[in-house]
This record gives structure tokens, sequence and C-alpha cells, in this order.
């Protein structure tokens, strides 16, 4: 496993539509645990072939809502949202945009179909964050950023307004 470069917002590539994974190879798992180890070890929740410069349709999501220390990669290849729900806005940002954030609105609850690395289909559901890294990673395999859906980036005193809110509301219950 090796580490890869992330693309900096700016960069032509994260614009561009990728092509579906047809070939479920080594180097296709090369590059879902590279991106794994990429992801992990920039503190994301999620990240998309095109973002280390592959324009292929994988992307992998790390499932939060799990007990302590029990997080989960979940790879996805080829992935559609067949069905979404409910609506969630909180501060959204992403690896390639770093230390930004926009309030951005997404389903609260999805469910994705994807192939695994060896071409297998299965369905797999997400609530919460994890909706949302589902919704923002797969945009990514259109060309879409998180930048579009948000009306600005947010201050550092809005994202602290934020979540000194989000806490007070943690401590009242
Ligand atoms: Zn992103």
């Amino acid at each position: 496993m090796a580490l890869r470069n992330i693309l900096k917002e700016g960069d032509e590539t994260l614009l561009r539509h990728c092509r579906p994974v047809t070939d479920f190879t080594p180097r296709l798992h090369d590059l879902l645990d590279d991106m794994a180890e990429t992801m992990l070890s920039a503190n994301g929740v999620g990240l998309a072939a095109p973002q280390v410069g592959v324009l292929r349709r994988a992307v992998v999501v790390l499932e939060t809502n799990t007990p302590e220390g029990e997080e989960q990669v979940i790879e996805l290849v080829n992935p559609e949202i067949v069905e979404a729900d409910g609506e969630q806005t909180d501060p959204e940002g992403c690896l390639s945009v770093p230390g930004a954030f926009g309030m951005v609105t997404r389903p609260s609850h999805v469910k994705v179909r994807a192939q695994d690395r060896y071409g297998q289909w299965f369905e797999i559901e997400g609530v919460g964050l994890t909706a949302r890294a589902f919704c923002h990673e797969i945009d990514h395999l259109d060309g879409h950023m998180f930048t579009e859906l948000c009306d600005h980036i947010m201050s550092q005193e809005e994202l602290d307004e934020y979540y000194g809110q989000q806490q007070e509301q943690e401590d009242a219950k």
C-alpha cells in the first residue's frame, strides 16, 4: 500500500466524468488499498478515484456509525444511489479543498448499489455522515464538487458558532 497525492481544487481532473471499472484486477485492488490508506492518513471520511488522478468509478467511504474503534472502510465500485430520503444540512468539506467548509443539504438516508473489488454486486445503506459521504464521493465521479452546492465557504467564526450551538444542544440532552 502507498499514499497517493490528493489533487486539489483547480485541477481539471476533478471536473471530468469517470468511466466505469471493467477490470477487477490486482491493479484495482492496489488502487482501493491506496485510496483507503490515503483517506485515513488525511483524516477524511471519503475519497474518490479522480481525487488521486484516476478517472474510474471507484470510491472509499469510512463508516463511522459503529461502536468506538470499529470504523470500517467501505469500497464502492461503479456505485449508484438507488434510494434517497430525508434531509440533513451541515457543514461539508473535501480533502481536495483543505480547510474549507460550506453548508450542504443532503439526504439523511441513502441506499447505494455497487460492485465490490471482485465485481460482485451488493447494496448498502448509509445514514447521517455516511449518507452524506456516499453522495459527496459519487458526485466526484461525475466531476461535481461540494462547492457547487453551498452558497459560500464558511468563515472560522461561522464554523465556531455552528459547532458551539451543536455542543449546546448536546449538553442540553
Ligand atoms: Zn470531496
